[in-house]
């Protein structure tokens, strides 16, 4: 158990980055708040997004990537699945807020005409909004430590109320307030050389716009020599110290050591009047590390999904395979299967080699034939197959067209018509016209059955996990599967609502109405991912 050590004043760290995107500012985050909790200090980290949507739920995968949930239900950006998995504290609607949340709360209060007849401007009622929502979590007096990471790069138009807002933060927050700015330091090979200069402009862009940096962070393909770091710092007006590299390392989980050993978290005490004691302990994550390093047999895994162009969309699910992995002291061998491309002829080719096949979420038709030419041939070739979600929702269709005989079984998603309704639309779906924020989301309470391999996983009849879907399993059709095979081992206590569906008998077959990869950390990986996986390497 780690002692806490507590802070009187909550401190602020921001974290905007510049020059290009995908740079890795969340796994930066993530990172520095590991060394501060591995410092004994309570750290929680939330994500600004500057997109006007009020939240990623609509957004196609394509955009942003996967759509991470929350436990208290909330459809956030895929970086608070990395805040998650590094710190293994659980995050909250409160993590993660967006342009568009900020100006429907602003406008609803001019509705109610709480501004009492004043001009409301972006400066200062949106940058005031957006300030309150920055300081939420830390007047909860639970966190020492709040690191916001902002979305986007400086210098983008939408980004600007929150550079900001930082500004002024900066200002009432004195020495409880330290940025950290990340950038990128190409290097040209035809000249050869590293390039500062994209570094020197967005720090200059930032400085325009009030805010000198405190601490930057060079995104960086091989190690920079000490002289770019200090031609940077000279440049930037960065103490030279400060200036801290992230070059390319095998795993994102290599990233906090990357941090720790130039001193990140050192640099951000003593830059914050904070005494630097105790030792930094990051002795399960290095164990982690390790047995990631001497892996030598691999686990081959099929991921089936209709994204696969894109594996940022099935993130968590990969995050918790590799951590599965690990654990079992395996190399994840993943391998995107596009849902499109899987028929009944070809199927054998695409699958008999993997140790074991996971059918993964989804919305819409388009792949759906395919995720149930695999799990036919996965179900008659008795592989270890784990469906998620929409996964469960195929094993249930393939399941009642080829065993029970429901030859147009469907779920009313894919064809409304179906005369076998075996998935359908829950009771409080069917009146609901907004799409945003309505699906059945958060964590729910499931009961699992004790002689079935979703209890052997948990070690535990009560669990909770998370859910993002609008159709479930039709009760009605319950007896008839469990008569042929296919039990029902998981019930919410509350609705009756089927969590969990496996086949006793075969190797591992099992499908969950919820997302368990949404649960999955570092340190405390999901239970039936561990069991999935296990069964995947004696396969
Ligand atoms: N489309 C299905 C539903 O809404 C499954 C959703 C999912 O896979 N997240 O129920």
């Amino acid at each position: 158990m780690q002692t806490f050590t507590t802070v009187a004043e909550t401190k602020y760290i921001f974290v905007t980055g510049g020059v290009v995107s995908s740079l890795g500012k969340g796994i930066v985050a993530a990172s520095l708040g590991k060394l501060l909790q591995a410092r004994g200090f309570r750290v929680t980290i939330q994500k600004f997004d500057p997109y006007i949507n009020i939240d990623p739920g609509t957004l196609n995968p394509y955009e942003h990537g996967e759509c991470y949930v929350t436990i208290d239900g909330r459809e956030t950006d895929l970086d608070l699945g990395h805040y998650e998995r590094f710190l293994n504290v659980p995050t909250s609607m409160a993590n993660n807020i967006t342009t568009g949340r900020i100006y429907q709360n602003v406008i609803d209060r001019e509705r109610r005409g709480d501004f009492l007849g004043k001009t409301v401007q972006v400066v200062p009622h949106i940058t005031d909004e957006i300030k309150r929502n920055i300081m939420i979590l830390g007047n909860t007096g639970e966190y020492d430590f709040i690191i916001t990471e902002i979305g986007g790069t400086v210098g983008d138009i939408e980004s600007l109320p929150y550079i900001e807002s930082v500004r002024q933060l900066r200002w009432e927050l004195g020495k409880n307030c330290l940025c950290v700015h990340l950038t990128y330091v190409p290097f040209i090979a035809a000249a050869k050389e590293v390039k500062t200069k994209p570094t020197q402009h967005s720090v200059k862009t930032l400085q325009e716009q009030g805010i000198l940096p405190n601490i930057l962070v060079l995104r960086t393909e091989e190690k920079l020599s000490e002289n770019i770091c200090h031609k940077v710092a000279l440049f930037c007006n960065v103490d030279e110290n400060a200036v801290i590299q992230s070059y390319d390392v095998p795993s994102i989980y290599e990233v906090p050591l990357v941090l720790a050993e130039q001193g990140m978290d050192k640099i951000v005490l003593r830059k914050m009047g904070m005494p630097v004691k105790g030792k930094l302990d990051l002795t399960r994550w290095k164990a982690f590390l390790e047995n990631m390093k001497h892996a030598k047999k691999t686990v081959k895994i099929g991921l089936i999904g209709k994204y696969v162009e894109l594996p940022d969309a099935y993130k968590s699910i990969n995050e918790s395979l590799l951590q599965a992995a690990t654990y079992h002291r395996r190399k994840l061998d993943l391998h995107f299967i596009h849902s499109e491309k899987v028929t009944d002829e070809n199927v054998a080719e695409l699958l008999s080699s993997m140790d074991g096949i996971l059918v993964a979420p989804g919305f819409g038709q388009r792949g759906i034939e395919g995720k149930f030419a695999a799990l036919k041939y996965a179900r008659e070739h008795n592989k270890p197959t784990f469906g998620v979600c929409l996964g469960m929702q195929c094993m249930v269709i393939e399941f009642a067209q080829n065993v029970l005989g429901l030859k147009d079984a469907n779920s009313t998603e894919m064809d409304p018509e179906t005369p076998h309704k075996v998935i359908d639309l829950m009771e409080e779906q069917k009146n609901l016209t907004f799409m945003g924020g309505s699906m059945r989301l958060g964590a729910y309470d499931c009961k699992l059955e004790k002689d079935s391999i979703a209890y052997k996983a948990y070690q535990n009849e009560n669990i909770r996990e998370r859910h993002r879907h609008r159709y479930e399993f039709n009760n009605e059709y319950k007896k008839l599967f469990e008569a042929n095979g296919m039990k029902c081992t998981g019930i919410n206590p509350a609705t009756g609502l089927v969590e969990v569906v496996e086949i006793s008998g075969m190797k591992w077959y099992l499908g969950t109405q919820y997302h368990p990869e949404y649960n999955s950390t570092v340190v405390n990986p999901n239970p039936l991912f561990m069991s999935f996986i296990e069964a995947a390497t004696k396969n």
